[in-house]
């Protein structure tokens, strides 16, 4: 009798690599928790926004019953936010859900997907996930090139992953290079376009992606409310998109996918303009405060649009591990990104200013040692 459960494309599967908990480094290295500076999981160093937590408390007294599945009130908002009718949302439990109902709704085995090097792990994974063939398409200065990955697809191909700006990178495409690949792209080739950390984007870069849903009935835009709105641990998450694609996203999808205190947290911090204002400003003057000391400590950098920012702390394959250890002693956590292909590297999230201090001192005693 064999010893091996399940189909061979989900043994195949390297689990994700989750940043370190505060917690276990506390534990493993016999640090105080209280000093632990955690920049690996591009959360929002201002944690929870104070209209959120509010919103959840009154939230609270109703968690008897099940969440409205259909997650009405959190719809219309965004509906109403992003001008598209409330039919076209569908929530997830974090952007990650979105990504993982798309790979099934949209392709079966056997079939393909497409998705960049040094793109976001979850494609890969959720690729994997159904049985899918891959088709990695080599990056361009660590970033997509799509007309590389227009190329790529063949008749397999259902589905385009597109991270902008991307994780781990940072890289980002401009919204004509986006919208020239949308015009090209074969009509029954799904285009998920993971624009998880669009609201750091600088007004000069920012674009109309909803314009795109209207007008492309084979694009599906993914949004989080992870990292610029602070709800990380809460897990919401929602993707816009044309009945065609929104019908099929909701038959896979778990009813009750979104919980109730998610989805009221969420509605504060959409019309929380403020807590969002002052994440852009604290991350703007953050990647100023890490680039300036990165060039200072004379390493290179990938200029980055997101809330992080993809640093080479060394010139051999074990450089990323090696600093990685070095900052985990000094009680900084941030991410090793050798699983990506990047060993050389590390990603660091932006802190508050005196966060990012402690990482750029123990950073630079790391690279002295
Ligand atoms: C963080 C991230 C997400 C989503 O995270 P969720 O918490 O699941 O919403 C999606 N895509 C990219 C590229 C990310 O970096």
């Amino acid at each position: 009798m064999s010893k091996n459960f399940g189909p061979e494309y989900v043994r195949a599967i390297a689990p994700y690599q989750a940043g370190k908990p505060i917690a276990e480094v506390a534990r493993e290295f016999g640090l105080n928790e209280d000093a632990i500076v955690k920049l690996a999981s591009n959360e929002n160093p201002f944690g929870v926004p104070a209209s959120a937590k509010e919103a959840m408390i009154a939230a609270a007294a109703e968690l008897g019953r099940y969440p409205d599945a259909n997650g009405f009130d959190l719809k219309a908002a965004l509906a109403k936010r992003y001008d598209v009718p409330a039919d076209w949302i569908t929530l997830g439990n974090g952007s990650n859900d979105i990504l993982e109902i798309a790979a099934h709704a949209f392709v079966e085995r056997g079939q393909a997907v497409v998705y960049a090097q040094y793109s976001f792990a979850v494609y890969a994974l959720a690729t994997q996930g159904v049985g899918a063939r891959h088709i990695v398409v080599p990056a361009k200065a660590y970033g997509h090139d799509l007309p590389a990955m227009l190329a790529a697809i063949d008749a397999d191909t259902r589905l385009v992953f597109i991270a902008n700006p991307n994780n781990p990178t940072g890289t980002f495409i401009p919204a004509a290079e986006i919208e020239a690949f949308l015009k090209q792209v074969p009509a029954n080739v799904v285009v998920v376009l993971d624009e998880a950390y669009n609201e750091f984007l600088a007004p000069e870069h920012q674009y109309e992606s909803t314009a795109w849903v209207k007008q492309y009935p084979n694009l599906l835009v993914s949004r989080t409310f992870s990292k610029a709105y602070g709800l990380a641990g809460l897990r919401v998450g929602f993707a816009i998109a044309q009945p065609g694609l929104t019908d099929l996203m909701n038959r896979i999808r778990q009813p009750f996918n979104v919980n109730s205190m998610a989805q009221a947290a969420a509605i504060a911090a959409l019309n929380d303009k403020e807590f969002l204002a002052k994440g852009a400003a604290n991350n703007a003057a953050g990647y100023q405060q890490f680039t300036e000391a990165f060039e200072a400590l004379g390493l290179e950098y990938v200029p980055s649009y997101g809330n992080f920012v993809l640093v080479k702390v060394g010139k051999d394959l074990a450089a990323g591990a090696r600093i990685n250890l070095a900052l985990l002693k000094q009680g900084v956590i941030v991410r090793p990104v050798g699983n990506y292909g990047l060993p050389e590297w590390l990603r660091i999230s932006i802190g508050l200013p005196q966060e990012n201090a402690v990482l750029i001192a123990a950073l630079t005693k790391a690279l002295a040692a």
